[in-house]
């Protein structure tokens, strides 16, 4: 049932864990996992690199080194090897992130092929096609996204080939780009404000009189949703428009979350009506749409967001990311004191399945008379 959200309850006796209906793995993650690993088999010999991370998680991404293959670039597209290096002979596979119209040149005049091993995600090429159809309107593109993300930093690439663009990274920045819209604040200020953020020759007094939004595939729908609605009541006000002429200044368009993106939330939501304890969150601590799962489960209960069952170090100590600091903590006694424990449990877009089996394993181990996972796997069978 593509759209129940009702969490599946494992019931293991003292543990109780609900997992989210829809959770992990997306298919433009598993696509593109399976475009590399085919690519290093029917390869051997041949050199083969990836413009970044495959996806943002730990596990995929060694594991594709230890098949060889090398990164060229960080995640904030620093080079780690230089492109000086890369001849015609070798291979660069495009993330599922996509890549930027400039990054392409660079590798067509060294004469790499990228179309045979590009994973760019269809969701992802579907912003581009809204963002370059805004474009084509005459509209700037606004692109609500994180500003060094890849997807954001590819699609604000494309938007701005055919467009002045800029991106907005939240709620606070749009506030802020509203008072350049109102004239509120002086148009000087806007280049040091948003600062590697705008198309190159933007105008502030110029190109924000007609604009369209898009979104990074992966953003919190809520507040896609109220930045959408924000920038388009700005222009309504600032214009004297209203719904049936609101297109003279603002593009119509929905959202650009992918289904993934979509599901996942909805299913946490979902979650979070389930009385429990705490929340575990799975995912690599680079991942835009896992942090976005910790930030709704966190509005609730105690929360903890592990990039793998390692993390739990004892029954006692678990250790977990803190985003908003960019840091590990280890937090003590994180299981609840009466039983059963209730346990919320979900994964990012770009988690394999298999972290996910490894946790419960994990705190399957630290209740003796709860059932084992495979005696709960035999049951559900
Ligand atoms: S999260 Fe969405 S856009 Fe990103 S790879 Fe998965 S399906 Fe594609």
């Amino acid at each position: 049932m593509k759209k129940d959200f009702t969490p599946a309850l494992l019931d293991f006796g003292p543990l109780k864990i609900y997992l989210a209906r829809h959770f992990g793995f997306c298919y433009g993650v598993e696509n593109a996992i399976e475009i590399a690993f085919r690519t290093v088999e029917e390869n051997p010999g041949k050199r083969i690199f990836l413009l970044s991370e495959m996806i943002h998680n730990p596990q995929v991404n060694e594991d594709l080194q230890e098949h060889g293959v090398q990164f060229l670039q960080d995640t904030y597209g620093k080079e780690l090897i230089s492109f000086d290096q890369l001849t015609a002979d070798d291979i660069v596979l495009i993330p599922a992130f996509g890549t930027t119209l400039q990054i392409e040149e660079k590798l067509r005049r060294i004469g790499i092929q990228t179309e045979k091993y590009d994973t760019t995600c269809p969701f992802v090429e579907k912003v581009w096609n809204r963002s370059e159809a805004i474009a084509e309107k005459k509209y700037t593109v606004i692109i609500h996204g994180k500003p060094n993300h890849e997807e954001t930093r590819a699609t604000f690439s494309h938007a701005s080939f055919k467009a002045p663009a800029l991106v907005v990274k939240d709620m606070e920045q749009a506030e802020e780009l509203v008072k350049y819209i109102s004239g509120e604040k002086n148009a000087d200020k806007f280049y040091e404000e948003f600062e590697d953020q705008y198309s190159k020759g933007f105008d502030v007094t110029k190109d924000l009189q007609r604009i369209g939004v898009v979104n990074q595939t992966t953003q919190l729908a809520s507040e896609t949703q109220a930045i959408a609605d924000f920038l388009k009541q700005t222009m309504m006000e600032k214009y004297g428009l209203d719904d049936s002429t609101i297109e003279e200044r603002f593009a119509d368009t929905r959202d650009t979350l992918c289904y993934a993106t979509n599901d996942n939330q909805s299913a946490v939501i979902h979650l979070l009506n389930t009385p429990a304890d705490l929340a575990i969150v799975v995912g690599g601590y680079n991942s835009s749409n896992t942090t976005h799962l910790v930030e709704l489960c966190e509005e609730k209960l105690p929360t903890y967001f592990i990039n793998d069952e390692e993390r739990i170090l004892s029954q006692d100590e678990i250790m977990h990311f803190n985003y908003k600091k960019k840091l590990q903590e280890v937090t003590h006694d994180f299981l609840p004191q009466s039983l059963p424990a209730r346990i919320l449990l979900t994964s990012g877009a770009s988690c394999p399945d298999a972290l996910v089996e490894g946790v419960i394993r994990k705190l399957v181990g630290f209740f003796p008379s709860a059932k084992t996972v495979d005696e709960m796997v035999a049951e559900i069978r």
